[in-house]
């Protein structure tokens, strides 16, 4: 492969495609550490939203692009990933860095890096856990993968933006979220047929959950998204069901790839796919309870 050219210039602006749940917060964080933060999005209104955080909004690509040496990606999945990227107005300098934080296929991922490589671009994965709340605190989980040179490159960029541990090699940061999600989706949804079947017995759901969180049966899906999402009626976690059913099918393909049974993810996969056709198109993953509870009829 050949080898990117670095640039010995501090770094002071930065590009960023995808100003949704996720990327907007995120970028208003670089733009409050002092960053120029060159912004796209398809979505006018996610520009605007930008423009009012201090950032600057660019209707295409290349007007992002130009000047950055740093590009962060934060978009759906690596079908809008591979689009962005291979798109011509993504027209980079040779010495780009361009990390991409969607949760996207490790495998693609790994493919991607080596396209790039073609065009002395390099490309870190750098995906993230944490929530809509993580990314406006700055406290997300930064999982990333890539060349550890690279990586110390971009580190004080990332550092505004949560904790970074380097997973692997290219591809090993998106490897990682997507295991972790399927576990984080599964425990939701056992979690849930938990929360329901004692509710049905009488217990309290506030009582459940305090002992659930001092035993052995505590997780994210006890501590955070029932109390905070799921008791209050509000379904309001910003991380799209379908993302998550995104993000549970990369993990088990993953597995298969490998060669791993896993059964329980796979069986997982099928609830969360029938839960999705159930929901509408935009329901929050928390919303996987509102599924089962039409299913306690059955
Ligand atoms: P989102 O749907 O809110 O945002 C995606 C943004 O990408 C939208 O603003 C959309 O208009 C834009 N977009 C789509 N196609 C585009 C294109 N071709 N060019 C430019 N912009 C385009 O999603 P999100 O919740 O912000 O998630 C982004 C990524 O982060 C996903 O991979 C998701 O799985 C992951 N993630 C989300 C959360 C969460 O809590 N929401 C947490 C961790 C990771």
């Amino acid at each position: 492969m050949p080898e990117p050219v670095r640039s010995s210039e501090p770094i002071t602006s930065v590009g960023f495609i995808g100003l949704g749940n996720m990327g907007l917060p995120m970028a208003t964080r670089l733009v409050k550490a002092g960053y120029q933060v060159d912004g796209y999005d398809v979505s006018p209104a996610a520009g605007k939203a930008l423009t009012d955080a201090g950032g600057i909004y660019g209707d295409d690509l290349r007007g992002v692009l130009m000047g950055n040496t740093v590009v962060i990606l934060m978009l759906p999945d690596s079908d809008v990933v591979d689009s962005v990227v291979r798109d011509e107005g993504f027209d980079t300098h040779s010495w780009t860095t361009v990390i991409d934080m969607s949760s996207s296929e490790p495998l693609r991922t790994r493919a991607l890096a080596e396209e790039l490589a073609q065009r002395k671009v390099t490309l870190l994965d750098a995906p993230v856990s944490g929530g809509v709340k993580g990314a406006i605190n700055g406290k997300l989980t930064i999982m990333a993968g890539g060349d550890p040179e690279d990586i110390a490159e971009v580190a004080p960029i990332l550092a505004h933006l949560g904790k970074v541990t380097r997973a692997g090699d290219v591809g090993s940061g998106h490897a990682v979220k997507a295991l972790n999600n399927l576990l984080s989706a599964t425990h939701l949804l056992v979690t849930s047929e938990a929360m329901l079947a004692g509710e049905r017995f009488g217990l309290d759901p506030r009582v459940m959950l305090e002992i659930f969180n001092g035993s052995s049966g505590r997780s994210g899906s006890t501590d955070n998204k029932w109390p905070n999402f799921v008791l209050p009626g509000t379904f309001d976690s910003g991380f799209g069901l379908r993302l998550m059913l995104k993000d549970m099918r990369i993990a088990a393909h993953l597995a298969d790839q490998v060669g791993v049974p896993d059964p329980l993810g796979h069986a997982a996969v099928e609830l969360w796919a029938e839960a999705a056709e159930a929901l509408d198109a935009g329901a929050d993953h928390t919303e996987i309870v509102n599924w089962l509870r039409k299913d306690e009829s059955r």
